[in-house]
């Protein structure tokens, strides 16, 4: 029996998981219950764990011995007021699982229950260890994220391999889309001051006017990624919030810029950065002076060329090539990335579209198609159990 049909098999149970853990949404570092949901159920299965991972995440084994592959899920929500009128609609008022990290809680729980199966009848050789990652929504600047802490701690250390998934909701349901290489985009932020002189709006001779500055800044900004980054490279600046002033007759003292810088490619990385404060020294041209600081966020989620390849016919052998797709480039970002650093990872999405209407990521609406629960459950497992297969020969 595939693990498609084993799993399809324990649907029902899937559901009655997602919807406790989407009715008890938490937010990342904060993920104590959900934790506790994951420890309860290693501990009906006879499954050593260890806790506190990352602040709030589970770490577990499955097997021993090399090989070794270890499979990620993410835990927390958002600080969003769910507006879906459901059944298991979240129960933590203002906190959301608006990402859809219930659901991959829950396949991994899913795939854990048909491993252990074949590990206790000798089916499997080697080991799993298995990655519940808090906080993979809150990273960057001063703070570290979940994935990046569980590198940090040394969780990827022993294993060859990762693999993680995600559930999209605007992708159709049941379909498995990868893509080899930049995967999705490293996420920067910039947050920029231009300091001028205040003074009369009816004299701005002598002021030195930082909304005249902004404006110079702002289009040099806009020109970097056309006129300086390699045009067959990928890169976003987008100028997000600009505010100054306070009166129709006062020239302010200064004007605040910031945004999101978006890239695929460590070198252009490197250089949206630097271009980026080049432009803002246009102020101190014109006779004013800035501060520009980026805020580092995460870096961008790099698939392994073989990784990616296993994994794309792992899904083919188990739901069928129709159903296997190239993914686009995505401009969001996933904190997987430091995984996928760490060691040859492969991430993967699968299309859960719920019905007719726009339920979008991180949105007050946003809804999964609970069918897909099983296959996400199959295809974590199916990786597993293929990757130790494949090395055992
Ligand atoms: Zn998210
Ligand atoms: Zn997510």
């Amino acid at each position: 029996m595939t693990y498609l049909t084993r799993a399809q098999a324990m649907k029902d149970k899937l559901i009655t998981i997602r919807r406790d853990l989407h009715s008890h949404p938490e937010l990342g570092f904060q993920e104590v219950r959900t934790a506790h949901r994951i420890t309860d159920t290693l501990h009906d299965l006879g499954i050593e764990y260890e806790t506190g991972i990352a602040k709030t995440g589970v770490v577990a084994y499955l097997g021993e011995g090399e090989p070794r592959i270890a499979l990620r899920a993410d835990m927390d929500a958002l600080p969003i007021l769910e507006a879906n009128n459901v059944e298991y609609k979240s129960e933590n008022t203002g906190v959301m699982h608006a990402c859809g990290h219930d659901a991959h809680v829950t396949c991994l729980l899913g795939a854990t229950m048909m491993l252990n199966e074949d590990f206790k009848q000798g089916k499997l050789k080697g080991s799993i260890k298995l990655l519940f990652q808090p906080a993979e929504e809150i990273g960057g600047g001063d703070i570290t994220s979940g994935g990046e802490l569980m590198v940090q701690a040394g969780a990827l250390n022993d294993v060859q391999a990762v693999v993680g998934m995600h559930v999209i909701s605007t992708l159709p349901s049941g379909e498995f889309f990868v893509r080899e290489g930049a995967f999705m985009a490293a996420v920067d932020t910039f947050e920029g001051e231009i300091i001028g002189v205040g003074g009369h709006g009816a004299y701005p001779h002598e002021a030195i006017d930082p909304i005249w500055l902004a404006a110079q800044v702002i289009n040099a900004i806009h020109g970097i990624v056309s006129r300086r980054v390699d045009p067959t490279k990928q890169g976003v600046i987008s100028v997000c919030i600009i505010n100054a002033g306070t009166a129709t007759n006062i020239i302010p003292g200064s004007a605040f810029l910031s945004g999101t810088i978006r890239s695929f490619d460590e070198s252009v990385r490197a250089q949206l950065h630097a271009d980026l404060d080049k432009a803002f020294s246009i102020a101190r041209t014109l006779g004013g002076d800035y501060k520009c600081k980026i805020i580092r966020g995460y870096p961008a989620t790099v698939n392994d060329a073989n990784m990616t390849e296993f994994v794309r016919g792992m899904a083919t052998g188990l739901i069928g090539e129709e159903h296997v797709h190239e993914a686009e480039l995505q401009m969001g970002a996933e904190d997987f990335s430091y995984m996928a650093r760490a060691k040859p990872g492969a991430f993967f999405y699968l299309g859960a579209k719920k019905d007719e209407k726009h339920r979008p990521h991180h949105n007050a609406v946003f809804d999964i198609d609970e069918n897909v629960l099983p296959t996400g459950a199959a295809l974590m497992a199916e990786a597993a159990r293929k990757y130790l297969a494949d090395r055992a020969k």
